[in-house]
């Protein structure tokens, strides 16, 4: 059984770009006759904007979209990091580390994907007393690797080019990777398919599967839509509202932007129609991922 999912942040309002990474997990999930869940990635707290999920829900609805499960917020789901990170200590594979931004970048040697790579100074030295500690995944010197059904394959040097990273933050919010990989493994999902930003991100995700002895789903990573500038769309870079009218002809430019269907997709009166259209024409391609 396949089961997909589309995971927004709620930043700010869904926009076009954020529309065509939904429609794209949305048809390759169903086109398979799949499930398809919806999550809302709150994890961070800090950066939530009120009313911004509500908001991401009732404009998916006016879109068309059926998800097939409760939504799940992961600021509710604390508990289930909590035990992921026990784990984890566990099998002694995460660390505490009380290193502050500038003492990483003061006392780092290497350079990896995302800037410096954390030397592992809380491994070799009591951590500060009295200060909060984040926790890292250690990071063994092995390659990661997976066929992407969009990109092909990539892979990285795990302590080469990532390096011990963060799981839970000091302020006591998990991270990011920590919370998708979790996630997924719990809801069973099979088939990720999503933005390319988030491609470097997934040796991370693959890794932490491993160490938690969770399966590693179906990977797609799809071109971002970028403005005029070549940015991606963002609150940053004005990206505006999808429009609650004009759904038909916003679906149709978003099904236009990406490659998975016939092109020019015909006009449609209805959006039923639009969808099923759609459903029956879908073709991602089918690369394997061990
Ligand atoms: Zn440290």
């Amino acid at each position: 059984m396949v089961v997909g999912r589309f995971a927004p942040s709620p930043t700010g309002p869904l926009h076009f770009g954020s529309l065509v990474a939904a429609v794209a997990s949305y048809c390759d999930a169903k086109s398979q006759g799949g499930r398809w869940l919806l999550r809302i990635e709150d994890v961070d707290t800090t950066r939530r904007v009120a009313g911004a999920s509500a908001d991401m829900i009732r404009t998916l609805q006016h879109y068309g979209f059926v998800w097939d499960e409760k939504i799940v917020y992961q600021s509710e789901r604390t508990e289930h990091y909590e035990q992921a990170l026990a784990q984890l200590r566990h099998r002694g594979l995460a660390y505490p580390c009380t290193c502050s931004r500038k003492e990483i970048a003061d006392s780092s040697t290497q350079l990896g994907i995302e800037g410096a790579i954390y030397p592992g100074t809380c491994l070799q030295h009591p951590i500060k007393p009295d200060t909060p500690a984040a926790w890292r995944l250690k990071t063994p010197a092995i390659n990661i690797g997976f066929a992407d059904r969009v990109v092909g394959w990539q892979q990285h040097a795990m302590a080469r080019d990532i390096g011990d990273f963060v799981i839970k933050r000091a302020d006591g919010l998990f991270s990011y990777q920590l919370a998708v990989v979790v996630d997924d493994a719990l809801q069973g999902v099979t088939h990720v398919v999503r933005g390319a930003d988030l491609l470097q991100s997934t040796t991370r995700q693959i890794y932490l599967q491993q160490c938690l002895g969770y399966a590693t789903p179906a990977y797609a990573h799809i071109p971002l839509v970028l403005n005029d500038q070549g940015q991606k769309l963002s609150k940053q870079t004005l990206a505006t509202a999808l429009p609650l009218d004009n759904i038909l002809a916003t679906l149709v430019a978003a099904f236009n932007f990406l490659p998975y269907l016939p092109q020019p997709v015909p006009n449609f009166s209805n959006l039923p129609a639009l969808w099923q259209w759609a459903m029956a024409h879908w073709q991602l391609g089918q690369l394997a991922s061990d």
